[in-house]
């Protein structure tokens, strides 16, 4: 680990096992993590000589080096794929990986040199409309998805200016370089990158896609719909789900032009489900359904995958909207406000020999931490915790056990690799 201040009295490494313990341990606030830097005990594992504060924690993680928190995600996912852990929930023996849009933060006021900005109408407390630009930070994310182990393999900011479409080439590009492009076969991908560029370099890069078809690809959603309304459904089947029953029919075709521009034939499969669940009105049960209907595009053929397993790939994507980095914000007290908009950072010399404050990496630094903590924790609760599987213990009830057992043990101190 290394951050931008001169010989430190706090190690970057320390700084780093503090954050881990924050994360691995559930802290709901760094006010907490600051008030578990009061004991020794925690001072000695993480190897610092005396306590510190949050502003020490700031000034180190605004100025840190992400390179050696990148190697570190891609060691610990290459970890997991040499030790078997994406082997559970293999489809039909593939591999699935998801691509994603997050927004991390937003705020009115607070604001850095890389917020991306745009104008939100709101009320104010009068009730009148006003006009105010917010501030925000938002990444594209790469996601294992399929196993129950789900960590992220990549990650990348959006730059002021640039699209999410541009990030996440960035992103698909350095993949390969960081594992190798056969870490996994299928990639997930939302209606967004339904783009000529993105189909070129998945194909390029050697993954089939299953990505989801919206009205933002005009010609081709016009084109599937007008072709499936002329015939019945290919397939129809029901399936019961958590008390909730899905009649599903499923709509299949082939070598439909992707675009005008580039009419390269695609596979379109077209899911109409009535959810049909059981809710509870006035004291009563009534039976309510709802329709739904989805498309998706895939590159998979129907010689290797039927109808049902496109709409099953289809639908992993959607539910890592709600476990994927949902579950990180909601169960990870993932409060990084603290680092933004830092003011207070080291200096370096800039080209023209002025000091000048280092580029502000402190989100970018917790994130990454986050995402090697939330990978290790989910595969140790997930395939050795005993009390995960004796107990039928969650994840949350895990770290406070565990968070328990080592303030009471001074555990001995193995110096960080
Ligand atoms: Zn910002």
């Amino acid at each position: 680990m290394r951050d931008a201040r001169l010989d430190p009295e706090i190690s970057p490494a320390s700084v780093f096992l503090a954050l881990w313990h924050a994360f691995v341990f559930r802290l709901p606030s760094f006010q907490q993590l600051d008030s578990d830097l009061r004991h020794s005990y925690l001072q000695h594992w993480i190897g610092a000589e005396r306590a510190f504060r949050d502003d020490t924690l700031r000034y180190s993680l605004c100025g840190f080096d992400l390179d050696p928190l990148q190697a570190m995600l891609v060691d610990v996912n290459r970890r997991f794929k040499r030790g078997k852990v994406f082997d559970p929930g293999r489809v039909q023996g593939h591999l699935v990986a998801a691509l994603d849009g997050i927004e991390v933060l937003s705020s009115f006021s607070r604001h850095c040199e890389s917020c991306l900005k745009r104008r939100v109408t709101r009320k104010d407390q009068a009730g009148r409309k006003i006009e105010e630009t917010q501030y925000y930070h938002r990444a594209v994310g790469c996601q294992m998805i399929h196993s129950p182990v789900k960590p992220f393999l990549a990650w990348e900011w959006l730059q002021p200016g640039e699209s999410e479409e541009t990030a996440a080439l960035r992103l698909l590009r350095r993949l390969p370089e960081a594992y190798g492009s056969r870490f996994f076969d299928i990639l997930v991908l939302d209606a967004l990158y339904a783009q000529t560029p993105v189909l070129k370099l998945t194909q390029k890069l050697g993954w089939d896609v299953v990505i989801s078809l919206k009205q933002n690809s005009r010609d081709l959603y016009q084109s599937a719909v007008r072709l499936f309304a002329r015939r019945p459904p290919d397939a129809s089947f029901t399936e019961t789900q958590d008390h909730k029953l899905y009649r599903v029919q499923l709509w299949d075709t082939e070598g439909l032009p992707f675009t005008i521009d580039n009419p390269e034939p695609v596979r379109v499969v077209r899911s109409e489900e009535i959810l049909e669940r059981n809710r509870f009105r006035e004291g009563k049960r009534v039976r309510h359904s709802t329709d739904h209907e989805w498309l998706w595009i895939t590159t998979l053929p129907q010689s290797a995958f039927s109808a049902a397993g496109i709409r099953q790939l289809g639908h992993a994507r959607w539910k890592n909207e709600n476990n994927g980095w949902m579950d990180l914000t909601k169960h990870w007290a993932f409060k990084h406000g603290f680092l933004h908009a830092c003011e207070h950072r080291p200096q370096r010399l800039n080209a023209a020999g002025q000091r000048e404050p280092v580029p502000n990496h402190g989100l970018a630094a917790v994130t990454l931490i986050l995402l090697i903590a939330a990978a290790l924790c989910s595969c140790f609760v997930l395939r050795h915790s005993k009390l995960v599987r004796r107990d039928h213990l969650t994840a949350v009830a895990v770290a406070a056990q565990l968070r328990t057992w080592i303030s009471k043990t001074p555990p001995s101190i193995r110096a960080p690799d």
